[in-house]
């Protein structure tokens, strides 16, 4: 019998990791489209962010569970990231975490679950629908692509692959959008023609889950 991958406390630190380094190769790219339509700090933000989380991961004792993890994650980018995506992702974090309660094995539907709670969180903070030119925008088409291919007794890693692939078209997808909702609806007409920063960092984070994930596979 072939045992079907998980998502173990491992695999929530090898993501953070993966994050990480994502981001901080992203971090010039992140801060000039920021720059654009927004006050250049995104690429900072989300460099600063992980790389605390990276720290209060090592600085965890004990045998944490996925789900304490994910809430220590989010408690930290609250604390750390002063830009709009701090808040946003802590809440996601925290609430993907508790969504997990006791788990410590964490199979497609339970993650595709743990996904949809993120995005519930963060559009419960920011009221960003799809369309606003936000991490949205991103974040819910790779919900949905990861609840399709949960049902569907995939590897693991290919349905988060396909949630990131989802994220990535939904990135792509706000180049043409006016921002209706954060720093960038400041502009008003003249966010158009850019691709938010928020949703192209969220696309990287789903990329990360899929190598992350990989490992399991
Ligand atoms: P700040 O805008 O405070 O400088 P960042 O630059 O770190 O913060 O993050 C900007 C990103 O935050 C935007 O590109 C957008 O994707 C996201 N964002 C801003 N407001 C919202 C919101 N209300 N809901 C969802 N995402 C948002
Ligand atoms: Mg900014």
């Amino acid at each position: 019998m072939i045992t079907e991958a998980t998502v173990r406390s491992a695999t929530i630190t090898a993501w953070m990791t993966e994050n990480s380094v994502a981001v901080r190769g992203q971090r010039d790219r992140l801060t000039q489209l920021d720059a654009a339509i927004g006050d250049g700090d995104h690429g900072i933000n989300m460099v600063r962010g992980f790389d605390a989380v990276e720290q209060a991961l090592a600085g965890q004792g004990g045998d944490p569970l996925p789900g304490q993890l994910l809430i220590t994650c989010g408690k930290t980018l609250v604390a750390t990231v002063g830009g709009a995506s701090g808040p946003l992702w802590g809440s996601a974090l925290r609430a993907a975490g508790r969504s997990l309660g006791d788990a410590a094995e964490i199979d497609a539907a339970r993650l595709a679950g743990a996904v949809d709670a993120a995005l519930a969180a963060i559009k419960d903070l920011g009221a960003a629908v799809v369309g606003d030119k936000t991490i949205v925008d991103a974040l819910e088409p790779a919900a949905a692509a990861l609840r399709d291919a949960a049902g569907t007794g995939q590897p693991l890693s290919r349905s988060v692959a396909a949630a990131a692939a989802a994220a990535e078209e939904g990135a792509r997808a706000t180049v043409p959008l006016q921002a209706r909702k954060g720093r960038a609806s400041y502009l008003g007409a003249r966010s158009v023609g850019h691709q938010d920063p928020g949703a192209t960092s969220t696309a990287l984070i789903m990329r990360a889950l899929e190598r992350a994930v990989s490992r399991e596979d």
